[in-house]
């Protein structure tokens, strides 16, 4: 017998105890509810369904004593694979009738997107969209950091995500650790989104700015275009808030080893994947690091001898493997583009001396030599005139907001 034939008998006969086991196992649940937020018909009488794990439309159906084979009616109605295309954890909203018949099927595929299945004479009729319209609204805010500026952003308002968006904006330059400290400073322009006057959600930071002890100010501005979409955020000058990576860590290079999932590892003899690229060359070879960032380790591993990593932004992280000695940047150093972090060598386990260098994405090592760095190019040249009035006015509001008074900060020496 060919082991495939094998394999594939396993495989169903897993998938049907896995079946089995998920229907003994899985539950939905439903709830009757009064809707105030939705314009739902007011002579119906609504019950709320909450998609199981491995759930599905005819599942959904079935659960509500409806009929299954509905569902290869509702596949062919115009909208129809939004219903079949259901994910655990999605709610439809089952509306009835006084004498208790089923007349629509709500959907709500996001806050602002319903799809709404109406049923008439016992049969799915067709589908129609409600599109709520998003309110935003501009806000300030700002405040003194206190003890982190989470604690302090929550405190002037802001939601985490919105906390989250402002620390990201400034981590290529900011160290929000060991950098920011009690008595500094953060203003916000931001949007909140509402949807029938209810709030739904903070938006985009339009404008920020952070001052530090050492009395620089970061700012932030973002650019939309006519239609409203992102082109980035900037600082004043129209720098981006990103920072690109040079290509290579060294000047002179020869490329030795490039990235492979798995190749014949020279030292160990065994077949291992290689997840960086190799820089062969002379002992003593300067290595540059190729972007802003923080060095998060320094120090020695066996299979990686002296090695360097560096953080960049939240996403992104660089390694330095196999180095004869370091530069003088320590662990919890910022360094600059291009300095000059160590020297090529053959420590740990390498055969000759060259440089072990990786690139990694939340993460992930990816390949160094053709992954598409962050765009880091400055305004567009099409936007200057349009950023320049953005600055102008965000940076007279950002101005008009007080940051707290240093009363704040009493205690904290
Ligand atoms: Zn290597």
């Amino acid at each position: 017998m060919r082991p495939a034939a094998a394999g594939t008998n396993f495989i169903n006969i897993m998938k049907t105890l896995f079946l089995i086991l998920s229907l003994l196992l899985g539950s939905y649940s439903v709830a009757t509810f009064a809707d105030t937020t939705e314009h739902t018909q007011a002579s119906l009488h609504y019950q709320a369904y909450t998609v199981p794990k491995n759930g599905s439309l005819s599942r959904a159906l079935s659960d509500m004593n409806a009929p299954i084979l509905w569902s290869y009616k509702i596949a062919k109605l115009k909208d129809g694979k939004k219903f079949i295309n259901l994910k655990a954890g999605d709610t439809l909203k089952f509306g009835y009738d006084t004498q208790g018949h089923l007349k629509e099927i709500r959907y709500p595929k996001s806050r602002s997107l319903i799809y709404v299945l109406e049923i008439a004479d016992n049969q799915p009729q067709s589908i129609s969209k409600i599109q709520k319209e998003i309110e935003r609204h501009t806000i300030t805010t700002g405040g003194t950091i206190k003890d982190s500026l989470y604690l302090s952003g929550k405190k002037a308002g802001l939601s985490d995500r919105s906390i989250m968006k402002l620390a990201d904006l400034f981590s290529w330059e900011i160290d929000f650790i060991r950098q920011l400290r009690p008595g500094d400073t953060f203003k916000v322009i931001y949007q909140q989104k509402y949807i029938d006057g209810q709030y739904i959600g903070d938006g985009d930071i339009l404008a920020a700015e952070i001052t530090t002890h050492d009395g620089k100010h970061h700012k932030a501005f973002l650019l939309t275009d006519k239609q409203g979409k992102k082109v980035g955020y900037y600082d004043e000058k129209g720098h981006n808030l990103r920072k690109a990576f040079l290509r290579n860590p060294v000047d002179y290079v020869r490329i030795t080893s490039r990235f492979q999932p798995r190749r014949y590892h020279p030292v160990l003899h065994k077949w291992k994947a290689h997840h960086g690229v190799d820089y062969a060359g002379p002992i003593g070879t300067p290595i540059h690091v190729t972007g802003n960032g923080k060095i998060t380790r320094r120090g020695w591993s066996r299979s990686y001898g002296r090695v360097i990593y560096v953080q960049h932004g939240r996403k992104y992280m660089t390694v330095y493997a196999h180095m004869s000695r370091f530069g003088k940047y320590k662990k919890g150093q910022w360094v600059k583009q291009g300095d000059i972090i160590g020297y090529i060598g053959m420590t740990g386990w390498a055969t000759g001396p060259h440089l072990h260098y990786e690139f990694r994405i939340n993460g992930h090592h990816v390949d160094p030599l053709k992954v598409k760095f962050p765009d880091a190019s400055p305004v567009p040249k099409k936007y200057r005139e349009q950023f320049k009035k953005i600055v102008r006015i965000m940076d007279s509001q950002l101005q008009r907001i007080p940051a707290k008074p240093a009363a704040w900060v009493e205690g904290f020496e």
